[in-house]
């Protein structure tokens, strides 16, 4: 058995591959600075995630039968203290000596209105102060706020004649319930007068759309693609076990928060909102649709179910991995759903690994049946590098 204790900072226990990325790209973090922690993959066993000129290395910590460690069978140590303290002192083939141990960040969980808003479902507009517009989407505005002067909020202002307010009280009493760490909170609104507010979690960064297409994107590399899909697959993955549906996931519709966290959000909303973007949201028996980020069955016969969420899930690799491009260039909603009737499908971006492409292609299976839960989507995205020989082969590269 490892022991270790509790004082060692350098240990972060059984955290993610993708969560020790994000803890070691924290900005006050430099070259060197590692961590050490329970291998996902590999159960029972180490990894070291090292940061080296803002991108984050992973080394497997190999054990010795007779229970000690190494990286490379010329240089053995029987604790972990020991081989940090060499590693400390040499690179020894690392990509980079190791420097400090990795700042703990506590990533903060979002204040939660609601133990003040349980029976309180409905809530003075006047506790809520607007601050700042952040954008105008389809249904309004979106402001950022404050809640009773202490507590940050997002406040979406909505169009009179949006919505029927009844059909939106419905849709937001199931909402409510919904409680994820990757779908985004809704607080409360304020439904006695007009404008109606809805009051959600903040997220800093604004739409993944956004944030895809301006200069953040020129950082984002695969790693932070595909993690950025293995976290909306994982709020989705939530969504399909309450049987809930999307029916609009777009990468408009992710939010981006601080320390790259990525959350869904307007669930549900596409249902009860009257739209009028006709850019996205196209006329088709009498409902509005974003065609392109529909599937085929739905916009055939209006069958909306988890399974057209996967469809449009697959539409989102496709933004995230272009960089937030308009899918199907150049084509109307007409031409597309013409050409998808005859088995067309987006075509493999040049940047886009096989394996990228296989997991968009299963997600625009012609037959709703045959294309992945949402499940094994995340299992699939969260796994995506370990399948792949992420992990740097310490032996070949220490050499
Ligand atoms: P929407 O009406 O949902 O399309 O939102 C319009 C814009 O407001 C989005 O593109 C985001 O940039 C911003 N926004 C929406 N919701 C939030 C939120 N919860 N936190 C921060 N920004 C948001």
């Amino acid at each position: 058995m490892v022991v270790l204790s509790n004082e060692i900072r350098w240990f972060f226990g059984a955290i993610k591959r993708a969560d020790a990325e994000k803890q070691l790209l924290y900005s006050e973090n430099q070259t060197g600075a590692f961590l050490i922690r329970e291998s996902e993959s590999d159960k029972g066993n180490f990894a070291l995630s090292v940061l080296v000129d803002r991108a984050v290395k992973h080394y497997k910590i190999r054990r010795l039968d007779e229970g000690g460690f190494f990286l490379t069978r010329k240089r053995t140590f029987t604790t972990l203290n020991e081989f940090v303290d060499y590693y400390t002192q040499t690179s020894g083939g690392l990509c980079v000596k190791l420097g400090k141990p990795c700042l703990k960040i506590q990533i903060p969980a979002p204040f939660d209105l609601s133990y003040k808003t349980a029976d309180q479902w409905e809530i003075d507009r006047n506790s809520v102060q607007l601050l700042k517009r952040l954008g105008s989407g389809q249904f309004g505005e979106v402001w950022e706020g404050l809640w009773n002067n202490t507590t940050p909020v997002a406040v979406k202002t909505l169009k009179p004649g949006s919505m029927d307010p009844n059909d939106f009280l419905r849709e937001a009493q199931i909402m409510k319930n919904l409680r994820h760490p990757k779908l985004i909170q809704l607080y409360a609104v304020c439904t006695l007068e007009d404008p109606i507010y809805i009051i959600t979690e903040l997220m800093r960064h604004g739409s993944l759309q956004e944030y895809l297409q301006n200069d953040a994107g020129l950082k984002i590399q695969l790693t932070q693609q595909v993690d950025m899909a293995a976290q909306v697959a994982s709020g989705m993955a939530y969504l399909e076990s309450q049987n809930y549906i999307h029916r609009d996931l777009a990468a408009r519709n992710v939010l981006v928060g601080e320390h790259n966290i990525y959350k869904v959000a307007d669930f549900g909303l596409a249902r009860v909102f009257k739209v009028d973007n006709e850019d996205i949201y196209e006329s088709r028996h009498e409902i509005k649709l974003p065609v392109k980020w529909t599937a085929p069955e739905a916009i055939r016969a209006n069958k909306f179910s988890i399974k057209s969420d996967v469809w449009s899930f697959g539409i989102l690799l496709y933004e995230i991995i272009t960089y937030g491009k308009i899918p199907y260039s150049g084509m109307t909603g007409a031409q597309v759903i013409q050409m998808l009737s005859q088995n067309y499908r987006l075509p493999q971006p040049s940047n886009c690994p096989q394996q990228f492409y296989n997991i968009m292609l299963e997600c625009w299976n012609a037959e709703p049946k045959e294309r992945p839960k949402f499940e094994t989507l995340y299992w699939k995205l969260e796994g995506y590098f370990e399948t792949d020989s992420f992990y740097s082969d310490a032996d070949d590269f220490i050499g």
